[in-house]
């Protein structure tokens, strides 16, 4: 691949972070401490395009490049943890299932107010309270047909986006019977009588993103809000994450480049034996392996995106890009806080809540173990060697 970016990418990006350095990151602390979802900037993105990325146009989305959805989220991932994960969340697990697998009538009644933000935002329940690596053999929630309407009844959990959507595509047992094709996504509109949506959970960190339980007693909902085809639940759902995982990886590099400026910028002001830190090799050494690590996954993170835009397989790819850029973004904010000694500590400076922020990427939408699983999967599957 190309590793420059066109000129309408580097255009996308100049206005996406010009867009985030002005409304989200200043809000981000706020928000941290708050747990008040930025609903101001968000309903912003939506004439931006940035709520309906790889939307069709025709359902009012903007339907960029996946080397610019990546770009976008990682902006906002340098701007705010918590909003980039909603909008994260929106964009690929909630509209990315409808945009790939719904019907014509399921587009034209949600996209176009999904992705203009006229509406409210998207989510994926895929998690059980025992459910969440092993969907194929542990979701209990059930769809059984009742005359033209499915009955759903179940729990799920951490559901981003719940509390603030207006649709969900949920992971349900269509087929008793087991097996890798028990498993259907329907979509339930947010305001249908029986759905329950508990309040946000109290986390570590990402604390203006709602994650919430839903319950689901007897709701009803029409044959035709099935998502794809009955019984393929499991892997368009899994598709849907290979997606994601650029995404995931994207926000986690979008955090590592926030707390390495920080970083930079703090080391060069610091003093200590009579000299900025910076002159310090042990600091110096923490920034170098932080620029080179960013710079890495950046590269992993767009080869994977252009594998996909030019339709050529990347789940592996996507795998690989999310571990490693997940699990660097931990290194890269662990080490800013270093840097900053005991003021890293403190809320006052924001390096703190990068690394809290962060730590999910690594078990969101697969864990690093799932992720080591499916590269190694395929990896010994294959007959060339890298
Ligand atoms: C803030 C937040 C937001 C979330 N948002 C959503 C959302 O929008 N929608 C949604 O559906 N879910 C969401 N999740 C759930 C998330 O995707 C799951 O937590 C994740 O997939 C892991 O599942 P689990 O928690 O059940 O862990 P488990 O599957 O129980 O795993 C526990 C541990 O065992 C390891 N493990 C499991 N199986 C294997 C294996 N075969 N080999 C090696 N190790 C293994 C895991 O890696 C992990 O370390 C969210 C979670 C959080 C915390």
């Amino acid at each position: 691949m190309d590793f420059e970016l066109t000129a309408e990418q580097r255009e996308f990006q100049r206005i996406v972070h010009d867009f985030v350095a002005k409304e989200v990151r200043p809000r981000a602390r706020h928000v941290d401490e708050t747990g008040e979802f930025n609903w101001d900037a968000v309903k912003k993105m939506g004439p931006m395009g940035m709520l309906g990325l790889q939307v069709p146009e025709a359902y009012g989305g903007a339907e960029v490049d996946t080397i610019s959805a990546t770009i976008a989220i990682a902006e906002l991932g340098w701007a705010c943890g918590s909003t980039a994960l909603a909008v994260s969340a929106h964009n690929h697990l909630g509209c990315g299932p409808l945009v790939d697998y719904g019907s014509e009538a399921l587009k034209q009644r949600w996209l176009p107010s999904l992705a203009t933000g006229k509406g409210r935002l998207a989510c994926l329940a895929l998690t059980e309270p025992g459910a969440g690596s092993d969907l194929q053999g542990g979701v209990r929630t059930t769809a059984k047909r009742d005359g033209d309407e499915w009955v759903i009844n179940g729990a799920k959990m951490w559901a981003t986006n719940a509390g603030i959507a207006d649709v969900m595509v949920v992971l349900c047992r269509t087929d008793p019977g087991g097996g890798s094709r028990s498993l259907s996504q329907i979509l339930i509109a947010t305001d249908t009588p029986g759905v329950t949506i508990g309040p946000p959970e109290k986390k570590m960190g990402l604390n203006g993103s709602p994650t919430h339980a839903v319950s689901f007693d007897n709701v009803r909902v029409p044959l035709d809000n099935l998502v794809g085809e009955e019984g393929m639940g499991l892997q368009q759902s899994l598709a849907t994450l290979s997606k994601g995982r650029v995404s995931i990886g994207a926000l986690a590099l979008g955090l590592a480049q926030a707390a390495y400026e920080k970083a930079l910028a703090y080391a060069q002001e610091r003093e200590a034996f009579g000299q900025p830190i910076a002159n310090l090799q042990a600091v110096q050494f923490m920034l170098a392996d932080a620029a080179t690590e960013i710079q890495a996954a950046r590269l992993m993170l767009y080869h994977a995106a252009w594998l996909k835009d030019n339709g050529r397989p990347f789940a592996t790819q996507a795998g690989m890009a999310k571990l490693f850029a997940t699990e660097m973004s931990e290194r890269v904010c662990r080490n800013a806080i270093q840097i900053h000694g005991g003021y890293g500590y403190s809320r006052e400076f924001e390096v703190e809540r990068m690394y809290r922020d962060t730590r999910l990427m690594s078990i969101g939408e697969g864990t690093s173990e799932i992720q080591r699983l499916v590269i190694a999967r395929s990896i010994l599957g294959e007959t060339r060697g890298f």
